[in-house]
């Protein structure tokens, strides 16, 4: 049994008094570079094109609408939609579903064509691309050819990975495919720490990939991607958080975003919670029992700017439905655009804004609240 799905914290285990980290960084993220964070602002403000101004207004007003009518209206095409390249991991971490090996729905790796046709459909409005959901992005082989793709019709390209492929040839790759943004999962500076949650990672491997996207970065003179060191606050890493930034200098990453975490089965507490509440999406209640900060109130920005699909095709709302257990339509043979506007589609927003607790994936969701330490 893995040592991190035991509850350490409960009624019967008193919490240890919150211990205050002496980090001389801000809580949502560091700039490495100076102007790093400007310069990918810019990548995306400047592909901002008319018709995608439009559209995230149409979604913004229709949004706050719905909130002061307290009934779903929508107008607007999504302006941010994630595509899963995968679901397979070559980790094991504890909360995650593909490291877990625990998804009902099948595994398997979305096609360029695929892909192809879903980039023509949206690019007119969406200007936001994620090249990842679940599993690890570069498993799929052709993850930066879509990267090349998307980009070339200027699209804001990002992914996240564990960094275990960057090789000197992939590292190459990446560059020149245009991605915007590398977002590469470090959530511990030593091998012992980041192999806790990391269960099965190689942190030197990690560490020599970003250098080569860095290398060839410069050498190639690119200022994309840019590369953010992502550290996932957990018990076992939050005492090397210094650490982490002081190893993205060194291996010339841009940012170093620390990201609370989230859990499964918290009420009673769980041992991956650090005792830094400020990077802990939890807190204990006066009974003993553990309840997320946030307050979960009826409305969703993300139903009405974004959505996620699946490399099977399936569009589900938003990335805390990782196995796909709402489905809001499937694309084969559909448009997005149908999906979007479907029934499916509304009767969803529809029970969001009556009664968001009462849907699974949403009671233990951050939107509405922040998840880079708050
Ligand atoms: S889980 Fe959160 S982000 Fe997803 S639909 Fe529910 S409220 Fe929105």
């Amino acid at each position: 049994m893995n040592k991190f799905r035991r509850p350490f914290r409960s009624s019967k285990h008193p919490v240890v008094p919150c211990q205050p980290l002496v980090l001389p960084v801000k809580s949502r993220g560091v700039e490495i570079r100076r102007g790093a964070k400007f310069r990918d602002t810019w990548q995306l403000v400047r592909r901002l094109k008319l018709s995608r101004c439009i559209n995230l207004g149409r979604l913004y007003f229709s949004y706050q609408a719905s909130r002061l009518l307290k009934k779903p209206i929508h107008a607007g095409l999504p302006a941010a939609v994630a595509v899963e390249p995968t679901t397979s991991c070559n980790l094991r971490c504890p909360e995650c579903p593909s490291g877990l090996r625990s998804f009902s729905r099948p595994t398997g790796r979305l096609s360029l064509a695929d892909f192809k046709n879903l980039i023509d459909e949206i690019s007119p409005f969406t200007l936001y691309l994620t090249l990842y959901f679940q599993g690890e992005p570069y498993l799929n082989k052709e993850l930066l050819d879509m990267v090349a793709y998307a980009h070339a019709r200027g699209l804001y390209t990002a992914t996240s990975t564990n960094a275990h492929f960057l090789t000197d040839d992939v590292a190459r790759r990446t560059v020149e495919s245009g991605l915007c943004r590398l977002i590469i999962s470090v959530d511990g500076a030593t091998q012992d720490v980041y192999a806790q949650y990391r269960v099965g990672g190689r942190l030197q491997k990690v560490l020599d990939g970003a250098r080569r996207v860095a290398a060839w970065k410069r050498q190639l003179k690119s200022p994309t991607p840019h590369v953010i060191f992502q550290f996932l606050v957990v018990r076992p890493n939050e005492h090397q958080m210094e650490d982490v930034a002081r190893l993205a200098k060194e291996c010339g990453a841009d940012e170093v975003r620390f990201k609370t975490a989230q859990v499964y089965d918290y009420e009673n507490g769980h041992p991956l919670i650090p005792l830094n509440e400020k990077f802990a999406r939890y807190r204990l209640r006066a009974d003993g029992r553990w309840e997320i900060k946030n307050a979960l109130g009826n409305r969703c920005w993300r139903m009405w700017h974004s959505c996620v699909v699946t490399w099977d095709g399936r569009v589900v709302p938003c990335c805390f439905d990782k196995d796909a257990t709402h489905v809001l339509g499937q694309l084969n043979g559909r448009s997005l655009k149908d999906v979007w506007r479907g029934s499916d589609y509304r009767e969803f927003r529809r029970k969001i804004l009556r009664a968001r607790r009462e849907i699974d994936i949403c009671t233990n969701c951050t939107e509405g609240t922040r998840v880079w330490g708050h």
